[in-house]
This record gives structure tokens, C-alpha cells and sequence, in this order.
């Protein structure tokens, strides 16, 4: 799975060429002393030295490493639950390890079915196999290489076959559409084109509306051929490009939800899973032309045009398709994976931790997704290690994480933090996720409201590859949004690692990357070869993830208070509000939103109280239980913001703030437990819910006087 922080790219882009002369440029091309004066959660000294290490730390990673280390990771197809991928799992061990970190390998039994075969036909009108491999291409030795067979994770298996109709992309809305024309997917095959949802809603909306098989194919106007030209002559996804991808919705093994699967966990069998139970499968638009041109019938809705040459039809028919699909799970469905753990041991507060991570598997030898995220890691992990080496031990512990089976459902880290949740939720600090960290020029980020003033600081520092001035000021240049201070930053919905930390366990997240044209996602093309012609050819973008990465590491873990900033988090809130009012305004409960209003007013205003406190105790000396103390309490602040039995419709996702839409799976939703509610037009709960997000908006409220009185109590 990706982020999908950069989705909205390729608006920025072509503001690009407009902005290169704004004068707004010149601003961070050297980093403003007043930024480097006053280091949030630092004493004056303490912050000096921290920003000379950090400009020192961030430099260490190169380009010449990172590039190594690609070729190396993405040197074979590794599936999770393969032996190419436990090879990825020793490789990153063994960096570690000569790099002098402690290192630590957490395994798995999950439900992983691996396909067997995978085949596809059209039968009518003319009768014709359809190859769905990713064929080689000249000048490019990798695409040679064995291949994962072309299929969604966790599809259903067997044959069907039946009349083909198609949905656009497949969403709630779509399916609304062809009912009201009188077309039914029942017994039938539908396709679908990828995007505007998470695939697993496109797979779980076609075997509710009773379709026998789904085939999801790449349309050339979302990344092929419409928007530049295919690989292997440009980045984007040629006639033969396939993306694969997971169509479980949900996090984590789905035979052990919400519980670690350790040796001894009960099981839920494959029939008792909440489980995708059609043949699911994902298909190239030259197989898809195949299917869809011969189509008729229907009146072609509005916006349902793709970009292939010819006029689209719904159908049904008269094209007719078989597909099948067997796996293994009648004999070894159970596989294993495994998390690896770089660690650098605190040396003042060993329990409370920092962590980086990204998944270690892929679809493909997937030099983007995600060999550029694993790469961002070691090279952070390599940075880190040599500072202390030199003498420059974090206060706080340093975990570098690689995770397994992310791909199929973010099965590494989920199992990972249910099985570590109790360490977790007590020592935690932060957890910086790297998916897809470099596969293009332009910067995005997102996260936690409270970890983006940080994240900000950062970019400041470190230099944009391109030479221009720092990443900020290219982010800042390539961002819609150049007359504001801040570059936007996108909320954690779901979709990578972060979620079990974030959306389980109310752990800051923050996440970020380089960006561009790409149509190589979850394909075979996505491969070394692709990564050095088009993605990042001098791989200095790779490098400079990392920077990023290791300077956020230190910065966090040597804070003597850790600088979350509840004044922008506060304000964030607030703006999640007018939207929510305005529904129930117009059903006759106008100002039902007033007591939420008003605590998370409170909030910011002791968050504003507790900022002075902090910034004066520091001029001060503090000491280490008062410290211990400070930070325990600011910690409390966001895990009070989740609630223990978790939203209604999903109780694994205990985070109320953020989630990513249930219908949608990758749209994100604010305040899940208001808004899910009142889109069920269900008034009376909605404002139940209110009244339970303004009291835990309060409880996190009294967490940061909490903090306060701490440092003004002596
Ligand atoms: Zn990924």
C-alpha cells in the first residue's frame, strides 16, 4: 500500500514552473536565525547543540549508500510469506548490526494464501485467453525476473464466469447509478476502474451487489498514457502494467482481529474471516480493451468515459469473461513474517521511544514501494549510529523498524502493536513512517496535527536536492498554497504503518516523501531500472528522506520536553466543526456543536499556557522527575483523544480524531464517531457521540494542565 500523501501531486506540479520565481523563494534558502534561536523543548544551550548535531546528522546519509542498498533490496520479486523476502529480512539485520545497533526480529503465523494460478478468458463474442503477466521490456534486465501472478490480495478463489458490466470505479455511488438504470451485476463480472476509493470497498461493494468476479484495471487516463509517456520510454504504466494490491479491508491477520498473532493465538478459520469471497483481479488496459470495447447496451452515465479510443458501454454483455484463481490455503495458508528492530538504547529515559518504520515487502522488486522507505530507514539508522559513535547518545531509545506484510493489510505492524501495545502506549512518543519515500522531486507530508511544526523545523534545515534552498522552501514553492506560511499537510487516515500506531493506539505519526509522475504503482515496473531513469536517478532524494528522518529521530529524542505543539492541533479541531454544524443546523439541532466548540477552545488556550510554562521552566533547570513527569502527561494528551471499545461500526480503530472513511477506505474522515453517525442520519447519536468527544477533549485537556502544573508546582 502507499500513503497517499501525494495524490493531489500533480496539481502542484504544474504550479511548479509558475512559482520558480516567486520571491518567497529567497526566504528559507538559508535557514532564519530566529528559527535556530529558540529550539521548542530545548533549553537555549541544550538547543544549540541539538541543531549543530542534527545539521551534521542529516548530512550523513548519501546518495552512493542509498543507491547500494537499493539495487541490493529490490534485486528480486518479495512477497511477503517468501524466501526472497526473509533474504530482505537478513539483509537489513546484517546492516544493522555492522552499523552497532542492537537488533530484533518479531515473528508471525498469518493467513497468507499465495496464488497458485491465476487465468483469465474472454468467451464471447470471439474466444481468447488473456495474458496477464507484466511482459519484459528492452533495456530493462530486471522485468526478466519471476513475477507474483496478477491478482489482489487476498481474492477469493475458484472459476466464474458470466456476462461482463461495467462500473466505473466501482463505488457505492456507481452501483446506485446502474440500479436506477435497471442493470444488475448479479451473476455477472464486473470491471472496474482503479481509483476514488481504497479496492477493497470496489471489491467488497461488487459481492454485496451479487457479482460473481471483479477484474479492477489500470485506466490510461489515471496513469498511463493520457499523462505521459509509458514506461519503458517514460514513468507511466504502459498497455501491459498491472496493479496489484490487497483487497482486505481492515487491519492486521484477519484470522486473530485486534489480538497479536503469536505461536499459541487462537485462530479464527478461513471461513469464519471477514474475507473478499469472489475472485478479485486486477488487470492490465490492454486486457481491459479487450473486454470493454466489444460492450453495449446501457446508456453510458455521465463521467463514466475512460481514457481507451473507443466509446465506453455499461452492458451487460455481449462480451462474456471466465477468470480462476486458486491459492494455497488448503495447505498453507499460515505463513510467516517478520518485523526487524534497529535499536539504540536511551540514555536517560531507555523506556521511552522514538520510532521509525517502513514496510520491508513488496508486490514486485519495488524499488518505490517500498525499497525507497526501507532505504530511508537504514540510512537514518546509519546516520544515527555513527553520531553515537561520536559520542551523541539520545536521551530517549531509537527504534528503526522494518515490517513485513504490509501490503496485504499492514499484517507487520498491526500484529506488531497489539502484540507490544502495553510498552507502547506507556513509553511512546512518536512513530515516522516511510512509504514510498522517494519516487520523484516533489516534498509531501502529513500527520498528527501536533507533530507538524517539528516536521516544518526539519525541512527547514535540510537541503532540497535540487539545490534551490532548503526542502521547505521547495515544498513551500511546489504547494498550492504559497501565500500561507505552512505548506499543507495531510491527515492520518489509513493506509500505511502508521494506522495500528495512530489509529489503535493514539501515537503521534508523521509521515513523508518525495513524489511524482509514476505509473509503475505495485507493478512489475516498478523495479531499480525505473527507480534510476525516472524516480530519483541520483538517488539524493532517497538520501535526504532519511536526513529528514534522522533529524526528526534526534530532535525527538533529546527534547527535554517533547515539543508537541496543542495550539495548532487545537486549531486543526476547530476547523472540523463548521461542517458538522452546518448538517445538524439544517435537521434542527443547530448548536448542538457548541460544547465541543467550546473544549476544544479550552484546549488550545491551555495549550497556549502550557507553551509559556514550558518555555520559561526551560530557561530554568529541570529535573529528570520533573521531566519524566512532564512528558508522561503530554503523552496522555492524544491517547485520551481514543476511546477503549473503538468507533461503532469498527472497534479496532479507537482513535476518534482521524480514520479513513469506512465507504470509501481512502478518503480520510475528522471525527469519525460525529460524522459516521450523522451520515446514518442517525441525529440522537450523533449527539450522544458529541457529548463523548467533548469530554475527552477535556480529559486531554487536563493532561496538558496536568503538564503545566508540573513545571510550575516545584
Ligand atoms: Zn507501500
Amino acid at each position: 500500500m502507499i500513503s497517499r500523501l501525494f495524490s493531489s501531486g500533480l496539481v502542484a506540479a504544474s504550479l511548479v514552473l509558475v512559482l520558480r520565481s516567486s520571491p518567497l523563494t529567497a526566504q528559507s534558502a538559508s535557514p532564519a536565525t530566529d528559527v535556530a534561536s529558540a529550539m521548542l523543548g530545548f533549553t537555549t544551550l541544550g538547543g544549540a547543540a541539538e541543531r549543530r548535531l542534527e545539521d551534521e546528522t542529516a548530512h550523513r546519509p548519501s546518495a552512493g549508500s542509498a543507491r547500494a542498498h537499493s539495487g541490493v533490496l529490490s534485486a528480486e520479486t518479495h512477497v511477503a510469506g517468501t524466501p526472497a523476502q526473509a533474504r530482505t529480512r537478513d539483509y537489513v539485520l546484517a546492516q544493522m548490526r555492522a552499523m552497532g545497533l542492537e537488533t530484533e526480529v518479531r515473528s508471525y503465523s498469518v493467513f497468507l494464501p499465495h496464488a497458485t494460478s491465476v487465468r483469465l478468458w474472454r468467451i464471447a463474442p470471439t474466444e481468447k485467453e488473456l495474458s496477464l503477466d507484466e511482459p519484459a521490456v528492452a533495456g530493462d534486465s530486471s522485468t526478466t525476473m519471476a513475477q507474483y501472478p496478477a491478482v489482489n490480495g487476498y481474492s477469493g478463489v475458484g472459476e466464474a464466469s458470466g456476462e461482463v458490466v461495467y462500473v466505473n470505479y466501482g463505488l457505492i455511488e456507481d452501483y446506485a447509478r446502474l440500479d436506477s438504470l435497471g442493470i444488475s451485476v448479479r451473476g455477472r463480472i464486473a470491471v472496474a476502474r482503479y481509483g476514488r476509493s481504497f479496492r477493497g470497498i470496489k471489491a467488497r461493494e461488487a459481492e454485496r451487489h451479487g457479482a460473481v468476479a471483479l477484474l479492477i484495471y489500470s485506466d490510461p487516463q489515471s496513469d498511463g498514457y493520457a499523462r505521459g509517456d509509458v514506461y519503458p520510454e517514460g514513468p507511466m504504466r504502459n498497455r501491459d502494467g498491472v496493479q496489484r494490491g490487497s483487497i482486505l479491508n481492515g487491519a492486521g491477520d484477519p484470522a486473530t482481529p485486534g489480538y497479536p498473532s503469536t505461536a499459541n493465538a487462537p485462530r479464527l478459520s478461513p471461513e469464519q474471516m471477514e474475507l473478499p469471497r469472489i475472485p478479485t483481479v486486477p488487470i492490465s488496459y490492454g486486457n481491459a480493451s479487450e473486454l470493454l470495447a466489444d460492450l453495449r447496451g446501457g446508456n453510458l452515465p455521465l463521467g463514466w468515459q475512460g481514457g481507451l479510443p473507443f466509446r465506453y458501454h455499461v452492458g451487460p454483455g455481449p462480451v462474456k469473461a471466465r477468470v480462476r484463481v486458486t491459492d494455497d490455503r488448503a495447505t498453507q495458508g499460515t505463513k510467516q513474517i517478520h518485523d526487524t528492530f534497529g535499536i539504540v538504547r536511551g540514555s536517560e529515559l531507555p523506556d521511552e521511544l522514538v520510532i521509525m518504520g517502513a514496510h520491508r515487502d513488496a508486490w514486485g522488486p519495488g524499488a518505490g514501494d517500498n525499497v525507497s522507505g526501507t532505504v530511508s530507514v537504514l540510512e537514518a539508522a546509519r546516520a544515527v549510529a555513527e553520531a553515537v559513535r561520536a559520542g551523541h547518545r539520545p536521551k530517549r531509545t531509537i527504534v528503526f523498524a522494518t515490517w513485513d506484510a504490509e501490503e496485504w493489510g499492514l499484517l507487520g505492524s498491526t500484529e506488531y502493536v497489539e502484540d507490544d501495545s502495553l510498552r507502547l502506549l506507556r513509553g511512546a512518543v512518536a512513530y515516522l513512517n516511510q512509504d514510498s519515500a522517494a519516487e520523484g522531486t516533489r516534498f509531501g507530508a502529513g500527520g498528527s496535527p501536533s507533530l507538524r511544526a517539528v516536521l516544518r523545523d526539519v525541512a527547514r534545515r535540510v537541503p532540497d536536492p535540487s539545490g534551490m534552498g532548503s526542502v521547505f522552501a521547495e515544498w513551500q514553492r511546489s504547494s498550492a498554497t504559497v501565500d500561507t506560511a505552512s505548506p499543507p499537510m495531510s491527515d492520518p487516515g489509513g493506509g500505511s504503518d502508521f494506522a495500528g500506531f495512530y489509529n489503535h493506539l493514539g501515537i503521534p505519526i508523521v509521515d513523508w516523501g518525495f513524489g511524482g509522475e509514476s505509473g509503475v504503482y505495485h507493478s512489475q515496473y516498478d523495479n531499480f531500472a525505473w527507480m534510476s531513469r525516472f524516480g530519483d536517478p541520483t538517488f539524493a532524494y532517497h538520501a535526504t528522506a532519511a536526513g529528514i528522518g534522522a533529524a526528526m529521530l534526534l530532535r525527538l529524542a533529546n527534547a527535554d520536553i517533547v515539543p508537541y505543539d496543542y495550539v495548532e492541533f487545537a486549531r486543526t479541531m476547530q476547523r472540523y466543526i463548521p461542517p458538522i454544524d452546518r448538517q445538524l443546523a439544517s435537521r434542527g439541532r443547530g448548536g448542538a456543536t457548541l460544547g465541543l466548540r467550546e473544549a476544544i477552545g479550552r484546549m488550545e488556550r491551555e495549550a497556549a499556557s502550557f507553551a509559556r510554562a514550558r518555555d520559561s521552566a526551560l530557561a530554568r533547570t529541570l529535573s529528570t522527575t520533573q521531566r519524566r513527569a512532564v512528558n508522561a502527561s503530554l503523552r496522555d494528551v492524544e491517547r485520551a483523544l481514543t476511546r477503549p471499545m473503538g468507533l461503532r461500526t469498527r472497534p479496532w480503530y479507537r482513535n476518534l480524531i482521524y480514520v479513513a472513511d469506512e465507504n470509501n477506505g481512502d478518503a480520510n474522515m475528522p471525527f469519525p464517531s460525529v460524522n459516521e453517525a450523522i451520515r446514518d442520519d442517525d441525529d440522537e447519536l450523533a449527539v450522544r457521540e458529541l457529548t463523548d468527544l467533548t469530554q475527552r477533549f477535556d480529559t486531554a485537556t487536563r493532561a496538558l494542565t496536568q503538564a503545566r502544573e508540573t513545571l510550575t508546582t516545584r
